[in-house]
């Protein structure tokens, strides 16, 4: 037994915990959840929890479907929307194989990989999230439209509202676990909210995001109200964005950070959006992974469309934001393609990899776009060597299938199996006639 596990089963004795939730991510970044007794536990951290992999999204096919969960001890926390009754503990699980070694399916395995490499090069990547969401009257539709809690806006301060004592909920619970947050306040759409969670090491945030969306929903239910991180539930609001600030650290010391460069921003700083921008096209499927995710990046609101960086340009995929100058630690470049229902582990490896290759290559960093991209004409964004974020789904799978980075960053099975995925939901997308087309046509043609 290792001084953590010790530490977890001590943990549960003194704090009399009935159960213990096991926590694991599916290919798609979907929580997975089983609870064993404290009984259990010495053997989960022994030999591992054997489940059937075959039925989560992406683990193995039906003929190697035996898998095995390891807790992380390190990630052992008590769930405090459990109460003191029952009290129940959570800790987020590697998925290994039986015969020993990480599945390769797994989507933690795939982040620490890209940490690995990045280790070897002397760096950590550490990301902090700005996280958007809704909150709804109810996550019942029958055919419906969702309708918001709120008709509040951009930092309005909603008096007596749910909104506000739904943040005030979910900060406290969020700060129980262990999980800083930084900010939050509403956002432009009406019931939108968004909570930015304090900077940290990018499979420390990745596990920190999961445990958020859970915690949301779950202080949604007690407040008898529905929170949705869909990327774009309204039509003519706001999306969901999940804009992440990122920095690579050498040991202490930032690396993005130059006094007296441009910006402040290093030449390291300046491969790694270089890198960025450059993949952005093969690794925008994973990042904005659901058809329903071109909808936010192709209506404005603040959300980019197009392939370009800017210091204070809000319809720039990547900003180089103001921060104290002198405050090295605080250097970092925001990336804004990425939506509220991405994977984190699999779209912050395919950030860290195209940023590092970027480095790894020297690329040069293109101008600054100055302008409101959105407000220039085709011809004009061609003229700046601006290219576009894929439009579609379909669009961004195929840019994705020829890309040798995301293939290498998330290897073959995540790789195959996320594009077999993706291309069955084009497929019945295709497929649906919607109540777009029968308003339009039906009556006229
Ligand atoms: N909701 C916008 C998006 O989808 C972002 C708004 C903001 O700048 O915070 O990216
Ligand atoms: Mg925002
Ligand atoms: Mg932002």
């Amino acid at each position: 037994m290792s001084k953590q596990q010790d530490f977890v089963l001590k943990t549960i004795e003194d704090r009399d915990v009935r159960f213990i939730r096991l926590w694991f991510p599916d290919v798609l970044g979907r929580l997975k959840s089983v609870a064993i007794v404290p009984a259990e536990l010495e053997g989960a951290f022994g030999e591992g929890i054997g489940f059937d992999g075959s039925s989560v999204e992406g683990f193995s096919r039906v003929y190697e479907a035996d898998m095995v969960l390891r807790p992380d001890p390190s990630t052992f926390s008590l769930l405090p929307w459990r109460g003191e009754t029952d009290p129940t503990a959570r800790m987020i699980c590697d998925i290994h194989s039986p015969d020993g070694g990480p599945a390769p399916a797994d989507p933690r395995n795939v982040l620490k990989r890209s940490l690995a490499k990045a280790a070897d090069a002397g760096f950590t990547f550490y990301v902090h999230p700005e996280i958007e969401f809704y909150l709804f009257q109810s996550g019942e539709l029958g055919g419906a439209v969702p309708v918001p809690v709120d008709t509040a806006g951009y930092f309005d301060h909603v008096n007596g509202g749910t909104a506000n004592d739904f943040r005030r909920e979910a900060v406290q619970t969020l700060e129980a676990m262990g999980i800083s947050v930084e900010f939050s306040h509403h956002e432009a759409g009406p019931g939108q909210n968004e909570i930015d969670l304090r900077y940290a090491d990018a499979l420390t945030m990745a596990d920190n995001i999961m445990t958020f969306r859970a915690m949301v929903k779950e202080v949604a239910v007690e407040q008898g109200v529905y929170a949705s991180f869909m990327p774009k539930p309204l039509v003519g609001e706001p999306g969901n964005g999940m804009h992440t600030h990122v920095s690579l650290f050498e040991g202490e010391t930032n690396a993005f950070y130059a006094p007296g460069a441009e910006y402040q921003l290093s030449s390291i700083g300046r491969h790694f959006v270089a890198g960025l921008l450059h993949y952005a096209p093969e690794i925008t499927a994973v990042t904005n992974q659901y058809v329903n995710s071109y909808k936010r990046l192709w209506t404005g609101h603040e959300a980019p469309s197009y392939i370009c960086w800017g210091h204070r340009n809000r319809s720039a995929l990547i900003r180089v934001p103001q921060y104290k100058s002198g405050k090295a630690s605080s250097a970092r470049v925001e990336y804004r393609g990425l939506d509220s229902a991405a994977n984190p582990y699999l779209a912050y490896a395919l950030m860290l990899s195209a940023g590092l290759k970027g480095v790894e290559d020297e690329l040069p960093l293109p101008e600054e776009a100055e302008d409101n991209v959105w407000r220039l004409t085709d011809a004009e964004r061609r003229a700046l060597g601006i290219r576009s974020l894929p439009q579609s789904l379909d669009h961004a799978i195929s840019l994705m299938e020829d890309s040798e980075l995301v293939a290498t960053t998330l290897g073959e099975e995540v790789f195959d199996f996320f594009l077999r995925n993706k291309r069955q939901e084009w497929a019945s997308y295709r497929d649906q006639v919607t109540p777009f087309e029968l308003e339009r046509l039906f009556g006229s043609l």
